[in-house]
Parts: structure tokens; sequence; C-alpha cells
């Protein structure tokens, strides 16, 4: 730990008999009244005893520890760490969305309920669809919707066989796990060595014991799937259903439609291409959408418009169930609408070019020192598989915590798996060419110092409070309250 930037815990801020707070007692009339004994604590909460500018200098300095869009340009690969407009923020704050209760009857919230079904109107003509839910909380929530609408649709048809779904090897780890949790088997496809589909190796294992197949595209690797239409084909033939990944839309973004490619259930990130923050945990959203013939099995509650245009909430009669309480994450929803509102139909399908371009120019201004396994231009995010000289023993692990004395997050590092040293950049279209050109000289610094002094770089970072934890007891034992800090310290002075 580095003691200068170390700043004590508000555990030891604290101060026996200090208070933060004076309540005078509640009286009326003559009496005065305190709670029951009954619902009293019989002994104090172990809680710290400071003052009130001690709480606050807590939270603040604490949120100053914290790396977040706001506070820098934030490369990391698959996630889409676009800026988050402020005008989202304001809109979900008016009183009118900010005071709703979710258990209010359908006619005394029609102007949310119209939101809802605007956003969802607008996915379905971005994705392609017939119809879209809103109720997913995140991506891999998305996903397991989807993989429960292919079953409910299989099961229909009473086409129980269908207990297999394929996923590529370059898939993002929730792909094989929803469908696991989903309750199908999962079966590996292969890729080429340009990071696409095998599509031989897909075929070969198409039969009628499989429901769907799993796609990205771009896939992981940021390369355009270009024989989807021979996969869906042949998808379509076997008698199974075509899955969409939707996190990485947003290079797509107005530009080509899944629906159009023969997807037929596909999940959308809201808080990855339309803005809404992301990360820690969330909340986020997942909506799902599907073709013509699928939407009666999208999950409950649904909000079903009359002949009048009156919006109601109901269940369907063919859900396959429900995954969420009531309609979802309502605040995350009127962002994105508020994105793609600000943003326009023009503006929306500029975006995905952008980050296009973006991540060409990073890429093809770094690939004389980091090796590019692939020789193609990318979409909206490439893999470097580490730097081109290695002989320094420099890892893509050093070169992410070097990146974070510059003031940079890190890009995503050891995924996708396809290759050993992965570095996957993705810097989104919001950010600006200065920004592009500061990031890559420091790149270029980095890859320089690794030939002629390794050891820097091996050691960085040097300015954050921590530098290199053992990553395994970081993992097992991960030291996250005060509770746990006393019990470590007190083991090692033992
Ligand atoms: C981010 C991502 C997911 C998962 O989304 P979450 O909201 O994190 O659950 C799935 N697939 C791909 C390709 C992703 O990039």
């Amino acid at each position: 730990m580095n003691k200068e930037l170390y700043s004590p815990l508000i555990f030891e801020l604290s101060q026996e008999g200090r208070k933060g707070f004076s309540l005078p007692g509640y009286t009326y009339g003559e009496t005065s009244y305190s709670l029951p004994a009954k619902l009293r604590r019989a002994e104090a909460p172990s809680l710290p005893e400071v003052d009130e500018p001690t709480v606050v200098r807590h939270y603040t300095n604490s949120s100053g520890n914290n790396f977040g869009v706001d506070s820098g340009f934030y490369p990391l690969g698959s996630c889409t760490m676009k800026y988050n407009p402020k005008i989202n923020e304001a809109m979900v704050s008016t009183a009118g969305i900010a005071g709703l209760h979710p258990a209010q009857p359908a006619q005394s919230v029609q102007g949310a309920l119209c939101v809802y079904r605007g956003l969802e109107k607008a996915l379905c003509e971005i994705g392609g669809m017939a119809e879209f839910t809103l109720n997913p909380f995140a991506g891999a929530h998305g996903e397991y919707t989807g993989l429960m609408v292919i079953r409910a649709y299989h099961l229909d048809r009473a086409d129980e066989a269908r207990r297999r779904v394929l996923v590529p090897d370059s898939a993002h780890g929730t792909n094989p796990a929803s469908a696991a949790m989903a309750g199908f088997e999962i079966v590996e496809v292969k890729s080429l060595p340009d990071g696409t589909v095998d599509v031989e190796d897909l075929k070969s294992k198409l039969d009628g014991t499989v429901a769907a197949v799993m796609m990205t595209n771009p896939n992981t690797v940021g390369m355009f799937e270009k024989n989807i239409p021979e996969i869906s084909a042949a998808v379509h033939a076997a008698g199974a259903l075509m899955y969409y990944d939707g996190a990485n839309l947003n290079p797509m973004l107005g530009v080509a439609r899944p629906g159009d490619m023969g997807f037929d259930v596909m999940h959308i990130n809201l808080h990855k291409t339309f803005s809404t923050p992301h990360g820690g945990g969330g909340p986020g959203a997942g909506p799902v959408g599907v073709r013509a013939g699928l939407e009666k099995y999208l999950p409950s509650p649904r909000v079903v418009e009359a002949s009048d245009g009156t919006l109601t909430v109901e269940d369907g009669e063919y859900a396959f169930g429900r995954v969420s309480a009531w309609l979802g994450n309502f605040s995350v929803l009127v962002k994105a609408w508020a994105y793609i509102l600000s943003m326009g139909a023009e503006n929306l399908a500029l975006s995905g070019p952008l980050a296009t371009l973006n991540a060409n120019y990073i890429m093809n201004s770094l690939n004389d020192l980091y090796l590019q396994p692939i020789p193609s231009p990318c979409m909206h995010e490439f893999v470097f598989d580490g730097l081109k000289d290695k002989s320094g023993g420099v890892t893509t692990l050093h070169v992410a915590k070097a990146l974070l004395d510059y003031g940079f997050h890190a890009p995503t590092i050891y995924f996708p798996l396809l290759f050993h040293e992965s570095l996957m950049i993705e810097p989104t279209e919001t950010e600006n060419r200065q920004t592009l050109d500061a990031f890559i000289k420091v790149m270029r610094e980095i890859a320089v110092d690794a030939t002629n002094n390794p050891d820097k770089i091996k050691n960085a970072p040097y300015t954050t409070p921590i530098s290199h934890p053992d990553e395994d007891e970081a993992a097992l034992n991960p030291i996250l309250t005060y509770r746990d800090l006393v019990q470590c310290q007190s083991n090692t002075t033992l």
C-alpha cells in the first residue's frame, strides 16, 4: 500500500461519544414520546462516531478513488464506455418521472407507459424486430430471457429434442452461462484464424437437437461476420433459431439491422450502445427483441395498446414467465429514450461509423509496436496480441497497469481467449482527436520503455493506492470491509 495516498478509514477516525446529529425529543402537548422499548436496540450498532464534516469528506474522497467515463478515457473493449450525456439525467430527474410508484394504476401513469412503449417501438425499428420487452435488467439477463423465449417456442411446437445451443468459441462468457441457466447444453463452434465463425464447423453441428445458434456481430474480436446470410439459411433449414447478442450493436446502429440478417431473437445493452450509466453492477437494462410470431412468448408483464390509444399493463397467456418485478429498470429506460430522441435518426446512424473510424485510427497508429493478429480493418474495437517485442518480458497485464499512471482506464485484457496476450481496445465515438492522440502517445511510450527499460513498466503503476496486489489472494480472500482489514492486520502481526 502506498502510504502517501493512504487516507484513514472512517472507522479509524471514530472518537467515542462524537456525534454528527442532534435531534430534539418528540413531544406532543404535555407528553413526550420515544420509541417503544421492544423496538429499541439493546446495544448500540457498531458504527464510527464522527461529526458531519468527516462524513461528507469520507464520501467525497471515496468517490474520487473511483474511475468513470466522467473522469477520463475508458477504452474497455466490449463494454462501449461512451460518454453518458447529462440531459439523460435531467430527464429522469423530472418530478413526473422520479416521483412515480410502480404500483400506481395504469390510468394514472399513461405518460410513463407511453415512454416505455415509445422506446419499445424505437428499438423494434433499430433492430428490425416485431416486438421488444424492456423488462430484463442486464445483457446476460436479456440473453437468458431470449433463450427462454426460444425454449418456449420449441416446446409449444412439441419439439422437445432441441436441448442444445451452439456458441462460437469467441463469444462473451455470458453466452454459454445464459444458455446453461436456461436449461440448454452448450456446443462450442470453432473460429477461423481471422476471428470469424468457422461456417463448416457450425454446419456440421446442426441437427434436430439444436434449439438455437448464438452469434455476436461484429464479433468480440471486432470483426464483421460476413457469412450471416449463409449461416442463417442453414440454421433455419435445420429448424433452429438465430440469436443475436446485441451488446456490440454500436457500430451497426442505424446502418444495419439484425432482423434483416435473419436473426429471430436479440438483446441490446442500453448501458452500452444507448449511453446509460454502466458498471459497478448496475442498474442496467437488456431489452429483448423478437421477430413476428415469437412475441406471445415474451415475459410478463407487457404494456398493451388499446385501439383508442390507452395503455394497460397485462400478463401474456403464452409468456414463459416473469424476469423482473414490474416493468424493469424504468429510470434506465427513460435515459435511453432521452438519448435516442436527443440524437435523432441521422446522428444515431453516425455514431457507429465514427466509433469504427476511432478504433481504426488507434489500431493503425499502434500496430508497428503492438502485434495485430488479424490483418483486416476492424469495426468498433480491435484486439492486439500484446507487444510486438516481448523480449523484455513485459506482458499485457503490465501494459494495462502502466496506463493507469497516465490517467487512462485500462483496456480489456486476456479477452477474447483466442489470443494469449489479448489487449482489446474500444474507444467509442464520443472521444475527440486530442484524447485519441494522447492515448496513442502514451501507448507508444510504454512500448518503447518495454524494450529499453522493462522494469519501469513491470513495476507500474506508481500513483495508485494499490499497485500489485496478490491476484489470487485478492480474488479468494478479498478485503472488502473494515472487519476484513482488522482481521487481516491481526493475522499479519501474529
Ligand atoms: C457486455 C456484454 C455482454 C453482457 O452484458 P451484461 O450487461 O454485462 O450482462 C454480453 N455479450 C457481449 C458481447 C458483451 O460485450
